[in-house]
């Protein structure tokens, strides 16, 4: 996130005053892969690599796709749980950088450099607000690095934005932040149905998918009919978040349970571990 104001931490109280009530699945207590973390260094002046892997514990989160504003603090969290954490590079030196990266020949010169360590598994999240942000000369060489060396790009932006990043390579893997953010239902579906490459994750759409457990029709029959193209995240942008972070992971529980049993194990960690990778056997049922 970042780009917007408040937090939004919509129906988060009805989600948890509804775990209780809801059967089947919620009971397993789904393991989550959470595809949208941040760990900046706001959040690591504050909480060490041990604390936020309790956080992940309580949560119920194995695995997570990380990334952080320096880069340092991915590879701080990475060392200290290898296999729970799959290191993104975002290419933000500082918050700065997020209005202009994309023009910006330093912003590029530090992710191939960080590229060379050889340890993310992908470029993001990085935000292109506006459809000219996504052909620029340093946005190219961005879609260079990820197609040289078999990354994802995770982009928060709008649907157009997506369509000019295929339309300049159409090979590139895309993970959507927050489905658009605002994207609607018939938008998200048509452009998965275009894109093979594209998946997307659903952070801050909690309170757009369902209202507590009870999730929307025209959302249900979107998931189900794209059950192997959604995750979930949390997108930990701000301490609070860090602070709220079992309530995030809860309040995404709780609808996905909701869902028939394949779509919702596809959908809660399926999915991340197919392409991310399962980090251990062990951590999924
Ligand atoms: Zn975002």
């Amino acid at each position: 996130m970042e780009s917007q104001g408040s937090p939004r931490l919509r129906g988060a109280a009805t989600a948890m005053a509804l775990l209780l009530a809801t059967p089947a699945l919620a009971a397993e207590r789904l393991p989550i892969f959470d595809t949208h973390v941040h760990y900046s260094r706001g959040a690591w002046e504050i909480f060490p690599p041990a604390a936020i892997l309790e956080k992940f514990d309580r949560a119920g989160v194995p695995r997570a796709v990380v990334s952080s504003t320096p880069d340092a603090g991915t590879l701080r969290l990475h060392e200290a749980a290898t296999a729970r954490v799959v290191p993104f590079l975002r290419p933000y030196r500082t918050r700065g950088d997020m209005a202009n990266w994309f023009r910006d020949p330093e912003v590029v010169a530090y992710l191939n450099q960080r590229l060379e360590l050889d340890r993310h598994q992908g470029i993001g999240e990085f935000h292109l607000l506006d459809l000219a942000d996504a052909g620029t000369p340093e946005m190219r060489a961005v879609i260079g690095q990820a197609l040289a060396r078999g990354l994802f790009l995770q982009v928060h932006a709008g649907a157009g934005q997506i369509e000019a990043l295929f339309e300049i390579e159409p090979r590139l893997k895309i993970v959507w932040a927050h489905a658009g953010m605002n994207a609607p239902p018939e938008v998200i579906g048509a452009l998965l149905d275009r894109y093979a490459n594209l998946w997307t994750e659903l952070s801050f759409r909690a309170g757009d998918v369902a209202q507590g457990a009870d999730i929307a029709p025209d959302w249900r029959a979107l998931l189900l009919r794209h059950a192997d193209r959604f995750m979930i995240g949390t997108d930990t942008y701000t301490v609070d978040r860090w602070e709220e972070y079992w309530a995030l992971v809860e309040q995404q529980r709780t609808w996905v349970s909701q869902l028939p049993p394949e779509a919702a194990r596809a959908i809660a960690y399926g999915n991340a571990v197919r392409l991310f990778g399962a980090g251990k056997a062990a951590f999924w049922p």
